[in-house]
Formats: structure tokens, C-alpha cells, sequence
């Protein structure tokens, strides 16, 4: 076969023309054969099994029931009536329901007769019906042709619309397959097929798309979710080996003046032992000829910002700029004055840029950083435009990786000639094996002790209905000298409502929590700037007791006196948040407390995020249940989507594959780090194929 031919423009396949064409594209992408190839069924029509009843799963497949109609009868309903039948096997008893044709059927239908009847069933209770079944006689049946398993394919109203139906994609599917003889390039290596016992490349295809039975597609599934995880870990390892290799990055061998003056001098307290280890890794990385690209792990308050400082420090000693970049202003404001006193006396000149900062004011940073008298750059957003140009940027920091997305990260890159080092700092745990996958590129440490004196958060659930407890234990703290966050949701879509709900919370609070005895600050996405910050620095300087905020205080803020985190609608918020959150308490020496406020009303998931949060305050156990619960793809936010653009596999559901696949892939690069061998000149074909795709591979460059 011709080695392109999987590149031919999707027009040129027989059946489908410059329309047709035009609309998978615009409504699946696809421009080539191969991306044809690559639209996997969601699902399948198993007509190749039977089910009885007893067997049959709450999971709303179709299937496939042999059985008798015993009774028939009308129910009537709200808006007309819904036939009902019971149909029973040997192992028990479902219903099958229409809400049409009721004549036609009932005037059909055979009672006592055997029929096959295949559609979706749904639970009710513990009894299964099956709505509008495709019904056969199990005579008819058995004198007809056995159609195998039929693929279902991905649809949008569009596709419809233009008459693209399942029938024409798997038409088109067929003709396909009948162009190229069903052969595809193999693309994994025979070693690798032997010993995972893969089928081929090409039977894996046909079998996904038309599977001869079950057992085909179960192996067809895991040879291609292998294969597609085997090339992300390839290209996520062999990135990281190129980079090692390739890049050099700066060389900080120096540790020097302001380093140790700090470590002497302005230290505040004793580092953890974590914090060092973490320290000592950095400085190894930024030590050797490699450019750094590190993701720095800590729950929240485990002390991220003082290694992010020593850090700095060391690149400063080594005559380079840095900077540090924060997701909001807020917290960059945060950072800047933390960084500020922490320095005290020390000679180095700092400065703030974000969205607000004055014209006149900024074009000194600009000069400074252009001469290089500035030395450290916080920041938001506003750091990475393209009119900030350093002298000599030597190492980036960002704080709260997950508000950034990728595409930032490698804008840093290009801010200097060389790469300048990058740490990344996250408070959100990511599990480990799936760090390896979405940052398989990164090199990873973790804090994982808390400064000591913390006294574990203590967390409570308590329903709307207990609120006046809960405000005279929030009326108690306050008078022991404490200080309490109200925080409310803020979800985009319903925004007036969120703000409605918030202004409604803060009313209450200001008539239960009245003048002069009590000062509440509010603090929420409408409010200019200014007015945010002016009301966080009272909270922060103690001259109001209750911050009453929206969700825009999760990230970072840091106020060791605040000892009591009141959540309200806490079902309404992920668990990550709810970890964020809480973890803005907690600070100080004081037993701290969350509160978890909910109406009554729980989902399933919401009691489950509720309970998890009341067991634990392990940030890695959490992040393990949110994963279970919602999916990688929220947990990461939406900028990892490009990584987690997979076809097929699941990060989640296929994290053994996924951790065999990593492994392969490691051996392989051990072996044959160019893929030069006779033997892996099919992964070197492929490799290189993807590479030149620029589709998923591209995300950072
Ligand atoms: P995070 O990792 O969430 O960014 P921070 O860097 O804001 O945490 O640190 C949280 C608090 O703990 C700060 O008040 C900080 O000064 C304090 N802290 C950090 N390291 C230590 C330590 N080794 N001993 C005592 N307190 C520390
Ligand atoms: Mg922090």
C-alpha cells in the first residue's frame, strides 16, 4: 500500500463528494481517510448474544431478550396512555413499553409466543423495561440472516440533518476498508505484539469498526487504547529526554550572597524536611547543564512559597532575573508584599505588574527589566505580554498550575535566548500515575509534610436548617480573636444568581453580625479591582472579622488567623474546590474548622464529596475520589484538554494499560533511544507520522 495513502482528502472516498465532505469536517474533523478511520464507535447493537432477564444491567445497553408476552395492558398517563407488556423468560419478568401505535401493536402482538425483542433497557425500581423494542418472531428470527455486532457512531444534530446517518458513516467505513483491502501499517513492534499477545494492527481496526463478536472487540479495544497511550508516554518521555540532552539549560553553580543571607538572616522558621528535600532537587536540576522543567506538589499550606523564594534566590546569586506569576491579582498582590517582608533589608528590587498597574508605573518595570536592575518579577497574566522583555530571565515560577494552561507555560519559554528554568507549583494533588501522564514531561516533586504545630481542619457537614448553631459558634470564635470566611458559589453560568445568593448571604450575615461589634468585608468577581483588594487588606490586617466572598479567594490568599471556613451550598462545589477552599484555614496555630453548609436535597455524588471531605484532609485521597467521580478531563480544567484529546483510551478507567503502556514505552527509548533498530522501524514509521500530524503532539514546543 501506498505509505500515504491514509493521507488521501476524505472527498476522494467513493460516496462522498465535496458536501458530505464539508460537514464531517466542520462536524467531526475529519479531513483524511485516516482520521475516518479513527471515528471509534461509542458503542455497539450486540446482536450476537442473548441476555435473560435475571442478567440484564442497569447500564442502558442495548440487548437482545428471548421471551413470551403474558399480559398486555393500557395504563393511562398524564398526556395520553402507554401500552404495557410483561414479558418473561425462564429467569423472570420485564416490561415492554410503547407510548405509539398502541393499536397496531396490540392487534399484533402474540400472547405466549416466543419472540426476540433487542432495545435499551432502564430501571424502574427492580423491574427492567424496554421502550419501543424491535421485535421478531423467534421463528422469523432463526430463518434470518444473523446480522453481527453494529457499530454506533459519534452523531451530531448536523450530520442527521445533512443525511449522514450512522448507516452512511458505516457505509462509508465499509468502503473504506474495501479501498485499502482491510491492510493498515503495522505500527507496533513485533516484540511488543508478542509479548502483550496484541492482535494486528489491521484486525484490530476491523474489528473495532465491524466486531466478529465479543471477545474480537475486547482485544481490538485494548491493542488500540495500548497503542494510543504508548505514543503519548513516547512522546512525553522522549520530549523530556530531548530536552535533557539537547537544551542546555543555565547553569546556576553558585550559591551565593543572598542565598545564604536569607537562610541566615531572614529565614522565619525552621524548614521542613520535605521543603528541603525539595530545595535540594531544584538546585540539582538548576546545577546541571539541563533545563529545568519541574512541577513542584503541595496541599495547601505545606509551604511552596518560601522554596519558590530560595529559588529565585539562587538565580539571582547567578546574575539572572526571575519571576513569579500568579493566576489572580489578588494573590500576585499576595505574593508580592509576602515576598516584600520576607526580604526585609536585602538589596533585591522587586516589583508588580498586573492588569492595574499604572501606566507610568509599568514603563519603569519595562526599563528595569529591560536593563536588568529588576530582579524579581511577580505578576499575573500581564508577565507573559509580549512587551515585557527581560534582560536575563533565568528562571519562571508559576504558582497554581492549574489555572494556567500549557500554551503559557511554553510562552515562558521563549521570554530568553536560552529556556529559562520553569517551576510549576500546584496545590491541586494530582494521583501519580496520572501526573506521569499528563506531565510526563516534567519532572516531579512533592512536599508532603505540613509545617509542624497544624492541628488537623476539623470538618463538619450541618445542614441549612442549623444555621443559628453554627452562627453562635461563629459569634464564640470571633470573640476568642478569630476570623471567618463565608464563601459562596460562583458558577459562570447562572452568574445574577450566584450574585443574588451572595448579596442575600451577605444581608443576613450583616443583620446577624451587626455594627460596631462586628466589621464584615465582601469580596466577590464584580467589584473593581481596587475595591477587592482594599477589602481583602482589612480582613488581612484583622479590622474585620467576616470575609464574605465568592469562590475568587480559593487560590492562595493567606491569613493564619482566619480559623473558620463556612461553605455555603457546599453540594453546588467539586471537591477539589472544597479542598482549596478549606485550606484557606489552617494557618495559624489554632484548631481550625470547616463547615459545610447544604440544603437537604443531595445527589448521590454531592453526599459522596461531602462525606469524602468530612473522613479526610489527605489532598491526594481526595484528588483519588474526584477522579472517580468526575473524570480526569474536569479535573484538570479544560487546558489539558489537548493531552487528553484521546480516541479511546481513558486515563481513569485504563490506568493499567496506561502504566504498561509507560512502561514500554521506557524500555524502548532505554534500548533504542534513536529507534534505530530493524526491529522498531514500524514504531519509528508511525512515530514520525504522528509527529508530523501536529495534532495533540504539538502542545508545548
Ligand atoms: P502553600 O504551599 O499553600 O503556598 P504557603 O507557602 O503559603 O503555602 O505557606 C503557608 C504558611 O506556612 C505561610 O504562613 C508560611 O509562612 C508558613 N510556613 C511555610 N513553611 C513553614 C515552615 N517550615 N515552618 C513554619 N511555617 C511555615
Ligand atoms: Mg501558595
Amino acid at each position: 500500500m501506498n505509505p500515504n495513502f491514509l493521507e488521501t482528502p476524505i472527498p476522494y472516498l467513493k460516496g462522498v463528494g465535496p458536501n458530505r465532505a464539508d460537514t464531517l469536517g466542520s462536524e467531526l474533523g475529519i479531513q483524511t481517510y485516516r482520521d475516518l478511520l479513527h471515528l471509534f464507535p461509542n458503542r455497539y447493537l450486540d446482536k450476537t448474544s442473548y441476555y435473560k432477564i435475571n442478567q440484564l444491567q442497569p447500564s442502558g445497553a442495548d440487548v437482545q431478550v428471548v421471551g413470551k408476552i403474558i399480559r398486555i395492558k393500557t395504563v393511562e398517563q398524564k398526556r395520553g396512555k402507554r401500552l404495557v407488556a410483561s414479558f418473561v423468560d425462564e429467569t423472570g419478568e420485564m416490561e415492554l413499553v410503547w407510548f405509539r401505535s398502541h393499536k397496531w401493536i396490540r392487534e399484533n402482538l402474540k400472547l405466549n409466543e416466543p419472540y426476540v425483542v433487542f432495545g435499551r433497557t432502564t430501571r424502574y425500581g427492580s423491574t427492567f423495561s424496554m421502550p419501543h423494542p424491535e421485535m421478531e418472531l423467534l421463528s422469523e428470527h432463526q430463518k434470518g440472516l444473523k446480522i453481527a455486532m453494529q457499530p454506533i457512531y459519534p452523531s451530531t444534530e448536523k450530520l442527521s440533518a445533512k443525511g449522514i446517518t450512522n448507516r452512511v458513516i458505516a457505509k462509508m467505513m465499509q468502503q473504506l476498508f474495501l479501498e485499502c483491502k482491510g491492510q493498515f501499517p503495522e505500527s507496533l513492534s513485533t516484540a511488543i505484539l508478542d509479548e502483550l499477545k496484541l492482535i494486528p494492527k489491521s484486525e484490530a481496526l476491523f474489528n473495532i469498526h465491524f466486531p466478529k463478536n465479543q471477545d474480537l472487540l475486547a482485544k481490538a479495544q485494548f491493542r488500540l487504547k495500548f497503542e494510543e497511550l504508548f505514543y503519548v508516554q513516547l512522546q512525553l518521555i522522549s520530549k523530556k529526554l530531548l530536552r535533557k540532552q539537547k537544551i542546555k539549560g543555565l547553569p546556576f553553580d553558585n550559591v551565593g550572597e543572598n542565598f545564604n543571607t536569607f537562610f541566615k538572616e531572614h529565614l522565619p522558621f525552621e524548614l521542613t524536611n520535605a521543603q528541603k528535600k525539595v530545595i535540594k532537587e531544584i538546585r540539582n536540576d538548576m546545577g546541571s547543564n539541563a533545563q529545568m522543567n519541574r512541577l513542584l506538589q503541595g496541599d495547601v499550606g505545606s509551604g511552596k512559597t518560601i522554596v519558590g523564594l530560595m529559588c529565585m534566590l539562587l538565580a539571582i546569586d547567578n546574575g539572572f532575573q526571575t519571576c513569579l506569576m500568579a493566576p489572580t491579582e489578588i494573590l500576585a498582590n499576595q505574593h508580592f508584599n509576602g515576598l516584600k517582608e520576607l526580604l526585609g533589608d536585602m538589596n533585591i528590587n522587586i516589583s508588580l505588574l498586573t492588569g492595574s498597574t499604572k501606566k507610568s508605573a509599568r514603563n519603569i518595570i519595562h526599563e528595569q527589566l529591560e536593563n536588568g536592575e529588576l530582579n524579581i518579577l511577580v505578576g499575573t497574566h500581564a508577565v507573559l505580554e509580549d512587551k515585557v522583555q527581560f534582560k536575563n530571565l533565568g528562571l519562571a515560577i508559576i504558582d497554581e498550575q492549574h489555572r494556567f494552561g500549557v500554551a503559557q507555560r511554553s510562552k515562558l519559554w521563549h521570554k530568553n535566548e536560552v529556556p529559562p528554568h520553569i517551576l510549576v507549583m500546584t496545590a491541586t494533588p494530582i494521583p501519580r500515575t496520572l501526573a506521569m501522564s499528563l506531565y510526563g514531561d516534567l519532572d516531579i516533586s512533592v512536599i508532603d509534610e505540613l509545617p509542624p504545630g497544624r492541628k488537623p481542619i476539623k470538618t463538619v457537614h450541618r445542614f441549612d436548617s442549623n444555621r443559628l448553631k453554627v452562627f453562635q459558634f461563629i459569634r464564640d470564635e470571633i470573640k476568642k480573636g478569630r476570623q471567618i470566611y463565608m464563601v459562596y458559589p460562583l458558577i459562570k453560568e447562572s452568574e445574577a444568581l450566584d450574585y443574588k445568593d451572595l448579596m442575600d448571604g451577605y444581608e443576613s450575615v450583616a443583620r446577624d453580625f451587626p455594627l460596631p461589634d462586628y466589621q464584615i468585608s465582601i469580596v466577590h468577581g464584580k467589584m473593581k479591582p481596587s475595591d477587592k483588594d482594599y477589602e481583602m487588606e482589612r480582613f488581612v490586617k484583622g479590622e474585620t472579622q467576616i470575609m464574605v466572598a465568592t469562590t475568587v479567594i480559593e487560590v492562595g490568599v493567606n491569613v493564619p488567623n482566619a480559623s473558620v471556613m463556612i461553605i455555603e451550598s457546599a453540594e453546588r462545589f467539586g471537591l477539589s474546590q472544597l479542598h482549596q477552599l478549606r485550606g484557606r484555614v489552617g494557618r495559624g496555630a489554632e484548631q481550625s474548622f470547616c463547615i459545610l453548609m447544604t440544603s437537604h436535597k443531595l445527589s448521590e455524588d454531592a453526599k459522596t464529596r461531602l462525606e469524602t471531605m468530612v473522613r479526610t484532609n489527605d489532598g491526594f485521597e481526595i484528588a483519588e475520589v474526584d477522579l472517580k467521580l468526575r473524570g480526569p478531563g474536569d479535573l484538570m480544567g479544560t487546558q489539558q484538554s489537548g493531552i487528553l484529546n484521546l480516541k479511546i483510551a481513558d486515563i481513569v478507567k485504563d490506568n493499567q494499560i496506561l502504566k504498561t503502556a509507560r512502561y514500554y514505552a521506557l524500555q524502548l527509548l532505554k534500548d533504542d533511544p534513536k529507534l534505530e533498530r530493524e526491529g522498531n522501524r514500524s514504531i519509528l514509521f508511525a512515530y514520525t507520522k504522528m509527529m508530523q500530524q501536529k495534532t495533540i503532539w504539538n502542545y508545548i514546543s
